[in-house]
């Protein structure tokens, strides 16, 4: 018999996951930094049983924390009662999470669910195709998802190299230029994608009426608007969609991420005319709109709705970007970005390296950037928590300051 442990067997340590995990996963984030094994709310814990003060969340996923008790029931009676239908049927709660969608957003319309961001991207994509329109506008530095549609408009020529050629004929303008978005899109153009925070190039926030500008641009030629709120929807900046701070009303809206409070989820919003465009049959998905992930879903819309955390992610946003920048730091040049999505913009491209002294600290923080840490803490971070990573914070960046020892 093999002594080799079950796959449900306990972790023994982050250097046996460390080993374990070449042999069997592709390389395709480099080397993992930590095996975590368990959490509870805005804490996780890894394999070595160190504890650590979650500001990652998944990367803007894990909406509720870990282990949220809405989410847990919800997902528990979901998958007792019918776990899945395919798509030949359908249940409740696609339908219920179609409609408080439609209903957040206080537009009709209609909503295509997939599992993951790039594949709302992808849809998104499908339906701009079907305008008969042959080109697409976005903008450089973002990012929309790793399938081939996706690819195509994410802005970082690193990411697309080797997987050419990409489909479509798509501009990339840079990000926050009205005027450039301006002289891109004509009436060939069937679709502008854009994030009202671009996430992954380093939480870029573009100047007041960016986004005002693209939907007027793009109703003069009669282009679909596109709104990527994967990272930035249902909740992350203190609205249901960053669009909203604006008023702006995009033709469609993709979400992802934080939807399913840590369970696969993607939906694509459409509007108007991009409601109509997909035939019966016209795209699909075995898994989309499965019972459970909107079940969870609706467990975190219900919870940002009870505990009014929209509210709340404004307030615990402001705590945060106000803590950072009072420390006056001279590591810190700016913190940037919009409710609990932000980003410590340093004076030197040492954000790596205040990763790793952060984890040895106790706070998970990403390095979106060389020069910046990304912050997307659970919605329902506490002020104690944040003071926590408020106080621990000055000690991390003492220890990356290479400048320090000349003050
Ligand atoms: N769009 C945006 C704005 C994103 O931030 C991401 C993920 N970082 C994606 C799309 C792709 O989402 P996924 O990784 O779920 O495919």
């Amino acid at each position: 018999m093999s002594n080799a442990p079950a796959h449900s067997a306990p972790a023994a340590g982050n250097a046996s996951f460390a080993a374990r995990w070449r042999g069997a996963l592709m390389d395709n984030y480099g080397t993992p930094r930590l095996a975590l094994t368990h959490g509870e709310g805005s804490r996780l814990w890894d394999a070595d049983g160190n504890a650590y003060l979650d500001f990652v969340g998944g990367i803007a996923v894990s909406s509720l924390g870990t282990g949220h008790p809405a989410v847990v029931r919800a997902v528990s009676e979901q998958i007792a009662r019918l776990g899945h239908v395919s798509n030949l049927y359908i249940a409740e709660p696609p339908v219920a999470l179609a409609e408080r969608l439609l209903g957040l957003a206080g537009r009709p319309g209609r909503v295509f669910f997939s599992n993951s961001g790039a594949e709302a991207v992808e849809a998104a994509f499908k339906i701009g195709r079907l305008t008969g329109r042959p080109h697409m506008v976005a903008t450089e530095g973002g990012f929309h998802g790793r399938t081939m549609g996706a690819l195509a408009l994410t802005g970082q020529p690193k990411k697309q190299e080797g997987f050419g050629p990409l489909p479509g004929e798509v501009t990339h303008v840079p990000y926050g230029d009205a005027d450039a978005l301006r002289a891109a899109v004509t009436e060939r153009t069937a679709l502008v994608i854009i994030e009202p925070v671009q996430g992954e190039n380093g939480v870029v926030v573009p100047p007041e009426g960016y986004l005002t500008a693209a939907r007027e641009i793009t109703r003069a030629t009669g282009t679909l608007l596109v709104l990527d709120e994967v990272q930035t929807g249902i909740g992350r900046t203190g609205h249901w969609f960053a669009g909203q701070a604006e008023g702006v009303e995009p033709d469609l809206v993709t979400l992802a991420k934080g939807l399913g409070g840590g369970l696969p989820i993607g939906a694509t919003l459409a509007f108007g005319v991009a409601a109509e465009l997909l035939a019966p049959g016209g795209h699909g998905s075995t898994f989309g709109g499965n019972p459970v992930a909107c079940a969870a879903a609706l467990a975190v819309l219900d919870t940002i709705e009870s505990e009014h955390l929209l509210q709340r992610v404004k307030e615990a946003g402001e705590r945060l970007r106000d803590g950072i920048w009072r420390l006056g730091h001279p590591l810190v040049d700016r913190v940037r970005g919009a409710g609990l999505l932000l980003g410590i913009v340093l004076t030197e491209p040492r954000a790596p390296q205040a990763q790793q002294a952060a984890q040895d600290a106790g706070l998970l923080v990403n390095a979106v950037a060389p020069d910046v840490l990304r912050l997307a803490p659970p919605l329902i971070i506490g002020d104690a928590e944040i003071d926590a990573f408020l106080t621990a914070l000055p000690g991390v960046l003492d220890i990356v300051d290479t400048a320090s020892g000349e003050r």
